[in-house]
């Protein structure tokens, strides 16, 4: 263990924002003693309740997440934090996402943070998991994690949380589009916000009318679609609600721990998986000779790229 691992992740269990922030870094980046760290909290997880927040730029994420923190601060003073993820700018999202922080006009009992990937091992998911579990072992009781942008890092940071609620607005119809396209399949929660718009009920209807569109055939749940604006603290309380009733509804049928196992075994895969590549190719390896040997015997069009891959397992396989 680095030398203050021990000393900061007591200093994170009892609490303490700074070294909370400084064992998110730690972990982001994927600096030495990260692994230690995160070894040493992980027992102390569980307890935070994990809110993905998704849906299109300019939705209302940013807003509906910070109307919901406040209402959470105003209800019993829970603690919330928020973590912005930008999974398509791994080396800079950091500080694009500055601005968008900066926005947020909350409570300062919010922890936020805006987070990338950089250096972790694992990919954006499981970065985003370990952020939620340095946050869990500090004591907060909801972690949102907000993902900006669309794609299939969306769909794979679901994978770090216990619901997702999805964000759509009137505008643009491409909501339903995008919905079909993906998001839909990890949508626990549908919002449409922008309510004070016209056309929102009628695409909440839409959305609730598409075909299927709000059973899930494998939990049972029937997904709400919701109508909010957030701007105007409107509908807030509602989409909470459906959150919670997504979160009881889980528990009753005792299928958060089977979301949170799944969760926990695709992140392992993940680490072995990255973990191998990175024992594989790193610099200097074996594996990375077989490569160049077989890669001129390819490009001589000696061996194809199948038979490549085969002789660069065979060679490796046996210890591996
Ligand atoms: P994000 O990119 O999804 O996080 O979206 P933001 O929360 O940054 O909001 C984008 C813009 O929409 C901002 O200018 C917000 O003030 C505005 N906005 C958010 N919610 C509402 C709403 O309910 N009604 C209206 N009219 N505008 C909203």
């Amino acid at each position: 263990m680095a030398p203050d691992s021990g000393d900061l992740a007591a200093r994170v269990l009892s609490g303490d924002r700074c070294a909370t922030a400084r064992a998110i870094t730690i972990v982001e980046n994927g600096e030495e003693g990260s692994v230690e760290l995160l070894d040493a909290l992980f027992p102390k997880t569980g307890r935070a309740f994990r809110v993905g927040i998704t849906g299109s730029p300019g939705a209302g994420k940013s807003t509906l997440v910070n109307a919901i923190a406040q209402h959470l601060r105003a209800d019993r003073k829970r603690s919330v934090a928020v973590v912005c993820v930008d999974p398509s700018s791994p080396f800079t999202g950091g500080a694009l996402l500055g601005d968008r922080v900066r926005m947020l006009t909350l409570d300062p009992e919010v922890f936020i943070r805006s987070m990338s990937s950089r250096g972790h091992l694992g990919g954006i998911a499981a970065a985003t998991d370990d952020v939620c579990d340095v946050l869990d072992a500090a004591g907060y009781e909801v972690v949102f994690v907000e993902t900006v942008g669309v794609g299939q890092s969306e769909v794979e940071v679901a994978g770090a949380t216990d619901a997702t609620l999805i964000v759509v607005t009137p505008e643009g119809g491409d909501s339903i589009q995008t919905l079909k396209a993906g998001l839909l399949e990890i949508a626990d929660v549908i919002v449409v916000n922008k309510a004070d718009r016209p056309g929102a009920e009628d695409m909440a209807k839409e959305i609730e009318l598409s075909l299927g569109l709000r059973f899930d055939p494998g939990t049972g749940w029937t997904i709400p679609v919701t109508l909010a604006s957030a701007s105007l603290g409107r509908g807030v309380d509602a989409a909470w609600r459906a959150v919670l009733d997504y979160r009881k509804f889980m528990e009753d049928k005792d299928l958060l721990r089977s979301r949170r196992r799944k969760n926990l075994e695709a992140k392992i895969r993940r680490i072995v998986e990255s973990t191998l590549a990175r024992s594989l190719w790193g610099d200097g390896r074996e594996g990375r000779a077989a490569l160049g040997e077989t890669l001129a015997r390819a490009d001589r069009r000696e061996l194809s790229p199948h038979a490549a891959a085969r002789e660069i397992l065979s060679r490796l396989g046996p210890r591996r």
